[in-house]
């Protein structure tokens, strides 16, 4: 693996960044979210079918089932790991419908409610360095899964830092597969005029690397929020720092 002193950002024209984890500090909230919703899903489903209440763990589900992911499929793919088959509905479904979409929804109106409340804490060394790339001339965009990406930009202030927003709801609008597939980032880097090998990648997420892996990016970064450097090598980041001020 490569020390950031070994590499020079600033041969490269654009860069990704993923928001949740690498820009911004909502992962704290979104995870308080997700146990919330889960949970009072989790405590009716024991008591129906009888069998014990086993609670959401926001460490190992969050990380392994849900982060990165567009919500819908953080909502399967959580479920599936409990052996639990609920139909998938509708996007428009209520937050209390017991489908997989009344459950996103239920964890995004707990969310937006929470991030009108408690604002949107940003990581400092990525907002300095994304400051300092954006002086250099570099092209940036923002890919995130999220679909409160702009909401959550403008609570934050660092809207004016980009380009292009790949959110949630382009996505959807573009029909373009979320992570781990490369598609989100391959498009931004093609709205951004740059070319994969010529792009930076820079996750926090292994749903995150595992796409700048598969889209052959120039750099894949991880980003280490959580003292686990090695899970973001073996999915696909070519260098791991704990806070991006590391490029300065
Ligand atoms: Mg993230």
């Amino acid at each position: 693996m490569a020390s950031p002193k070994d590499v020079d950002l600033m041969t490269y024209e654009a860069i990704l960044f993923d928001l949740d984890g690498v820009l911004t500090a909502t992962a704290r909230v979104h995870s308080a979210c997700w146990k919330q919703m889960f949970d009072e899903f989790l405590r009716q489903h024991a008591q129906e079918s009888g069998t014990p209440f086993v609670p959401f763990d926001r460490g190992a589900d969050y990380l392994n089932y849900v982060d990165g992911k567009p919500r819908m499929e953080g909502v399967k793919s959580f479920l599936a790991s409990r052996g639990i088959h609920l139909p998938f509905g509708a996007p428009e479904d209520p937050p209390d419908r017991r489908t997989v979409c009344g459950l996103g929804n239920r964890k995004n109106e707990l969310f937006r409610q929470l991030l009108m409340v408690e604002g949107a804490d940003v990581f400092e060394g990525s907002v300095v360095l994304a400051r300092r790339l954006r002086q250099a001339g570099k092209k940036m965009a923002v890919v995130s899964s999220s679909k409160n990406c702009m909401a959550i930009l403008e609570v934050a202030g660092i809207t004016d830092l980009f380009d292009y927003f790949m959110d949630g709801n382009e996505a959807q609008r573009l029909h373009l597969a979320g992570k781990p597939q490369p598609d989100t980032f391959l498009k931004a880097a093609q709205m951004l005029g740059a070319a994969p090998r010529q792009t930076v990648v820079v996750e926090d997420a292994i749903s995150g690397v595992q796409a700048g892996r598969a889209g052959n990016f120039g750099l894949v970064i991880g980003v280490d929020r959580h003292g686990a450097p090695q899970d973001l090598v073996d999915n696909g980041a070519d260098v791991v720092v704990a806070d991006l001020a590391e490029f300065l």
